[in-house]
């Protein structure tokens, strides 16, 4: 594909090409120093590419291996103005890639020969210190610094140790970090490098005396960031307290309005989201759909695994070369296979008007890219579905989307499998009503007739349409099971279904093996277990049953990774 080069911002564009970076050498400001927080540079960077930031060739080497293939419009904007030495207000949300986008002009700053902490990051939670600690660790592997994070939880007497070792990279929550401070254990003389994550989210904890107080010590010459979704009043106020000159870099654009597409997303628990495409497949029976991921790994894996599940499905990502991107694309405009697993660069302008669905594996960076990934689908006048799975925090990024684009953007509640076993079952019975008003079946009556000596209509009418049923759906068993399965389980215990049975190899003694070894139960705990052909249920004691299925599924039953959920009986639904 031609790169083309990106329209830069002004300020940004000076910034490109940075040389060693110079530390600006001004006095530290006070509350009487007002700086103005400039406007944001809202120029698009779509097109900018890794090679445009100069990272180090350990850095590069790690953003190939992650399998990132354009930065994220909030890293092309603020690395190349952190890069060259300015403070910063990066306003963006969880999801858009704002970690890598202070983490590498961090990594480029800190100096891998000295142990003295150089580069420090605040963070609201426990949860975020980790998250960050461990994705400035994956750009920075190779290039030997360490990052350690100190959070309020962990034994402190660990962090003593992992402070003395050596932590040029400090990732932590306000209140320990200051608590470190106060016993020595960590000092700022050295820090170079001073970034606040999600700083609205750390004011709305309290914490905004321990952020004064920590940031009051950093030195004089010393580069300060502050990413935040929200700009309250009192973030303005501590940003002109302690930010100098700052460049300000926003992710925000003008409205637009999708009147083609509808727009829905479905929550999904942490780990489970290629459960839950499954299973949006299997409800949805989308035509022609282009399925988004960040990264080429995530294109093959997705591709990969809906393969193996029998799903026509294959992936599109910048690493291929020409004729095996036109190949991929001929069989998805001929529909040969249904399911595109694209990254947004390889699906950059892909024009093909029969998609019927668009759907973000991973929610999108910006409302650019939200924008561009669903104008897809919805083209040529038809109708169009946009379907985004969203994790956690970045509920937040997609309620932003959907207040920039002035659209609704439906919350749906996942479907379960029995809800898949209906919907399944309706399809074939419309089919059949299909094939009874077409009539088309007079050669088959004297079979019918020869049947109906010896059996009841309605039994012969049952017995045709077990065999259909097995034919079209050899792989839906379990669908069936679910919904055939009227056992109630004992009191006191709770009926699991898992999605591997008989055909699979699977035997009593697996349960009961990735049971105890998971959970502290042992065999004598678990109840009745029932192996079929594609699906299997066993019996746990209630109290047990959510560690049971989470253990479950992180487990391999004969090399593969089950599904699992609570087997409801038929009279329920
Ligand atoms: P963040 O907003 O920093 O939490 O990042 C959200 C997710 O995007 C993380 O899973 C990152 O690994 C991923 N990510 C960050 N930058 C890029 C990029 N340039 N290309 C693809 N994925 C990225």
């Amino acid at each position: 594909m031609p790169k083309k080069k990106a329209p830069v911002a002004a300020p940004a564009k000076a910034a490109l090409k940075p040389k060693r970076p110079k530390r600006p050498k001004k006095p530290v400001a006070d509350a009487s120093q007002t700086p103005e927080i400039a406007a944001p540079v809202e120029e698009p960077l779509e097109l900018a590419s890794f090679s445009d930031l100069e990272l180090s060739e350990p850095v590069a080497r790690a953003i190939a291996e992650m399998g990132f293939e354009t930065p994220t419009p909030i890293q092309a904007r603020a690395v190349p103005l952190l890069m060259a030495g300015h403070d910063l207000i990066g306003q963006a949300q969880t999801g858009t890639g704002k970690t890598a986008a202070f983490a590498l002009p961090l990594i480029h700053r800190v100096e891998a020969s000295k142990g003295e902490t150089q580069a420090l990051v605040l963070a609201p939670t426990r949860e975020l210190a980790v998250q960050v600690a461990q994705g400035i660790y994956e750009l920075a592997k190779h290039t030997g610094l360490r990052v350690v994070p100190i959070y309020g939880g962990q034994p402190i007497d660990r962090q003593f140790r992992a402070l003395r070792g050596g932590a040029p990279i400090v990732v932590g929550t306000p209140g320990r970090v200051l608590d470190h401070l106060r016993r020595g254990s960590l000092t700022l003389e050295h820090v170079t490098f001073c970034t606040l994550d999600e700083a609205d989210e750390m004011l709305a904890l309290g914490f905004l005396e321990e952020i004064e107080a920590i940031l009051a010590q950093l030195p004089a010459e010393r580069q300060l960031a502050f990413f935040s979704a929200t700009m309250p009043p009192r973030i303005v106020t501590l940003m002109k307290k302690f930010l100098r000159d700052p460049q300000t870099v926003s992710i925000e654009s003008k409205q637009r309005t999708l009147d083609t597409t509808n727009q829905a997303y479905y929550e999904v628990a942490p780990g489970q989201k290629f459960e839950a495409l499954v299973r949006i497949l299997d409800m949805e029976t989308p035509g022609p759909t282009i399925i988004f991921c960040r990264t080429r790994r995530e294109t093959a894996d997705v591709a990969e695994g809906l393969q193996v599940r029998g799903y026509g499905a294959e992936a599109l990502h910048g690493d291929m070369n020409q004729s095996e991107r036109e190949r991929v694309l001929r069989r998805f405009r001929e529909e040969q296979c249904d399911y595109l697993v694209a990254t947004d660069v390889a699906a950059r302008g892909l024009d093909i008007d029969t998609v019927t669905h668009v759907i973000n594996f991973d929610i999108p960076f910006d409302v650019e890219q939200y924008i561009h990934r669903i104008g897809r689908t919805g083209r040529a006048g038809r109708a169009g579905d946009a379907i985004t799975l969203v994790q956690g925090r970045e509920r937040r990024q997609l309620h932003l989307i959907e207040k920039l684009i002035g659209a609704r953007i439906q919350p749906v509640r996942l479907p379960s499998a029995a809800d898949i076993a209906a919907r399944r079952r309706d399809r074939f019975k419309d089919a059949l009503r299909a094939a009874l008003e077409a009539g088309d079946f007079e050669g088959h009556m004297a079979t019918v007739e020869a049947l109906t000596t010896q059996f009841d209509a309605s039994e012969v009418a049952a017995a045709a349409i077990a065999m259909l049923w097995k034919n079209q759906h050899p792989d839906a068993g379990d669908a069936q099971e679910i919904e055939a399965d009227g056992e109630q389980p004992e009191l006191g215990m709770t009926r699991l279904f898992v999605g591997l049975g008989r055909q699979d190899n699977l035997r009593p003694g697996d349960l009961v093996g990735a049971i105890s070894n998971q959970t502290g139960l042992s065999g004598r705990d678990i109840g009745a277990i029932d192996i079929l052909d594609n699906s299997s249920f066993v019996e746990v004691p209630s109290p047990a049953a959510q560690d049971v299925m989470e253990a479950l599924r992180r487990s391999r039953l004969r090399g593969r990774k089950p599904e699992v959920q609570i087997a409801r009986p038929f009279e329920a639904r």
